[in-house]
């Protein structure tokens, strides 16, 4: 390939969700010249910065942050002001770029604009599913809209997500559909954290959950299943990373409380040693009750070779073949996932079997390598389009 463009990537937010994560892996290590533009200082930026990535954070952006996925009419009106400020310092940066990568949806509705008054094309990494589980229709109908108009190609994270997009009126002739590459190598060396006895856990079946806690990561239905597996202890690693998830987040450990379950769900926070906490569980659960746009937890899953059991839904079936790499279960149906547990516990070298395929197939598909090609490849053909 030739010198590869200069890129502009462009995220909302700071906090370390699966799209910053991905983002990350992604620019860490790619060869030539680009810049991440944040709307704020935070955890994502510290991240970059200890990579070497070059990253600079915008400020005063408090009334676009704010506007959220449900949000309609009055609340955009209120963010114009900002927005219209955060255009004018991407436009700024994107002066010296080829090509503008917007990593969320705000970033894109922001990037959309600078991009046209630059002239520069515009990518966006779509990582949600544009369903009314997640958005409002007049959040949809607009970024729609504008990917539709001011978009050179919209990156998709699973076939799933693409659906979603064409489904909304999206063009299926922007789409390209990457999945999120993962470091392998880290999840198959990785250590298991001391969990078993920090926690006073002992030999005690242990089954895991690495998400933020939000209600429709359905970290409930978890609990509501351990009231039928006695013996069974659960870590639940991840903590509130967004407004409205902080209500959910207490009220998951009153229910802890309330059930009895106090001595076996260990709550860890967020924290940074994901490879290390999922090679110490026997089972990785992900209870998604929403569609998964894509559900990296559970490629990381495969990539520990643990036993994986996820919801039916989404982005999640593109991952686990059933009955052959893990175990699929109906979104919010806690008898389904008890039982889905206990035959993983009591089948082990069934549940060896599929961890292993799914080990295998993982590390084909959700490679770094892969990942990078694909999206070089999409930004490369951006520039040469151009704006
Ligand atoms: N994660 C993390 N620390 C935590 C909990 C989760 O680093 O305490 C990571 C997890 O390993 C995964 C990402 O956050 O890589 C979540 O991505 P996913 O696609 O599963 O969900 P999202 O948050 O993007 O909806």
């Amino acid at each position: 390939m030739s010198t590869p463009p200069s890129v502009l990537f462009v995220d909302h937010t700071a906090a370390l969700g699966g799209a910053e994560l991905y983002l990350l892996d992604y620019v860490r290590h790619r060869e030539g010249p680009h810049q991440v533009l944040l709307f704020e200082e935070g955890p994502f930026a510290d991240r970059l910065a200890s990579a070497d990535v070059p990253t600079r954070c915008l400020s005063g952006a408090s009334a676009v942050l704010s506007f959220s996925r449900a949000s309609g009419l009055m609340a955009a009106l209120q963010a114009i002001p900002g927005g219209m400020r955060l255009i004018y310092q991407v436009a700024q940066a994107a002066r010296a770029c080829d090509v503008v990568f917007a990593n969320s949806q705000k970033a894109f509705l922001i990037a959309a604009v600078a991009g046209t008054l630059t002239r520069t094309p515009v990518v966006w990494n779509l990582h949600d599913l544009l369903t009314a589980d997640h958005f409002s229709s007049f959040n949809t109908r607009l970024v729609v809209a504008m990917a539709n108009a001011f978009a050179t190609a919209v990156v998709v994270n699973s076939e799933a997500t693409r659906q979603s997009f064409v489904d909304a009126g999206g063009r299926q002739s922007l789409t390209r559909v990457v999945y999120n590459g993962l470091d392998a190598q880290v999840f198959e060396e990785a250590r298991p954290a001391n969990v078993r006895e920090a926690q006073g856990i002992g030999d005690a079946p242990l089954v895991g959950i690495f998400s933020r806690l939000a209600p429709w990561k359905g970290q409930h239905v978890l609990l509501e299943a351990l009231d039928t597996l006695p013996a069974v202890h659960a870590l639940l690693v991840g903590e509130a990373l967004f407004g409205d998830e902080v209500t959910y987040a207490q009220r998951l450990r009153d229910e802890v409380g309330q059930r009895g379950l106090s001595d076996r769900v260990h709550f860890l926070g967020f924290r940074n040693d994901i490879p290390a906490l999922v090679n110490a569980v026997d089972v990785v659960v992900h209870t998604s009750v929403a569609p998964e746009p894509f559900g990296r937890v559970i490629a990381e899953g495969l990539l520990a070779q643990k036993p994986v059991i996820a919801t039916r839904a989404g982005g999640a079936q593109e991952i686990i073949r059933e009955g052959k790499t893990g175990w699929l279960v109906p979104p919010g149906d806690a008898d389904a996932l008890a039982r889905a547990i206990r035959h993983v516990l009591s089948d082990p070298e069934e549940a060896r079997r599929r961890a292993r395929a799914g080990r295998r197939e993982a590390r084909e598909r959700f490679s770094l390598g892969t990942m990078a090609c694909a999206l070089e490849a999409t930004i490369h053909d951006a520039a040469r389009t151009g704006g």
